[in-house]
């Protein structure tokens, strides 16, 4: 039988499993077990721990525990310089690909408005979610711990707030994405990328009055939805041109 202590630091004490209080935990362990179980056994996925000390010293997610250890568990923090070497995740993944899970379809909204391609799906298997990021390269966001605490996954997100603009700033500031937006470049529907068109190409599909103020169109070539300085701009939340740094 081994005994061990985790501490967890930061928000990560908010994704601890009902039965476990934080910010310390004790384990009893009766088969050799990795870090990374350990850690998830506790409710944190792996995909949101960036640093583990045990004993004071960085380990692997790999690492097997040893009796009497002291283990601490930190999350990403964008104030606190970690070095590089020490890290378990790069702090950036290859590509601002998104995959965002079932109840995150305003956020998927968001994130293509902000211009991120960002794939959004419902009422898929476990398996079929990872063989789409893993095949598209994406990083995948969800409330779904169990899903997250798949080995697979190296870039992960779950978000930690119920709502869809905080759910933003948290991976804007998760991913470092203030400086990489294109807003209004993506269909918020579909993914879509826009395609600038003529007024006269889409005349026929304006409302009058549409017609009579705006010049400059765009226009989805998966789902056709036609887009203007007014249809998605002016509706949009506050809070959400902020982020994107768009302003009123
Ligand atoms: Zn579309």
């Amino acid at each position: 039988m081994l005994r061990v202590t985790l501490r967890f630091y930061g928000d990560l004490n908010n994704l601890l499993f009902g039965s476990f209080t934080g910010p310390t935990v004790e384990r009893r362990l009766t088969v050799p077990t990795s870090v990374k179980d350990l850690i998830e056994g506790c409710g944190v996925p792996h995909t949101e721990v960036d640093l583990i000390l045990a004993d004071n010293h960085p380990v692997n997610f790999s690492y097997l525990i040893q009796e009497d250890q002291q283990v601490s568990v930190y999350p990403f923090f964008s104030q606190i310089d970690i070095p590089e070497s020490k890290r378990l995740q790069k702090r950036t993944p290859p590509h601002n690909r998104f995959l965002a899970d079932a109840n995150l379809g305003k956020l998927a909204r968001y994130l293509r408005i902000a211009g991120f391609d960002t794939a959004y799906i419902q009422g898929q298997s476990d398996k079929e979610i990872i063989n789409q990021m893993l095949g598209e390269q994406r990083v995948l966001l969800s409330r779904d711990r169990k899903l997250l605490m798949h080995k697979v996954i190296e870039y992960g997100y779950l978000p930690r707030s119920d709502e869809p603009v905080k759910q933003l700033l948290e991976i804007f500031r998760r991913f470092n994405l203030f400086d990489e937006t294109n807003p209004f470049s993506r269909c918020p529907n579909c993914n879509g990328v826009l395609q600038s068109v003529s007024k006269e190409e889409v005349i026929d599909q304006l409302e009058p009055l549409t017609r009579k103020h705006f010049d400059d169109f765009s226009q989805c070539p998966d789902c056709g939805q036609i887009y203007w300085a007014g249809s998605h701009r002016q509706r949009l939340d506050e809070r959400v041109k902020e982020i994107l740094g768009i302003g009123g």
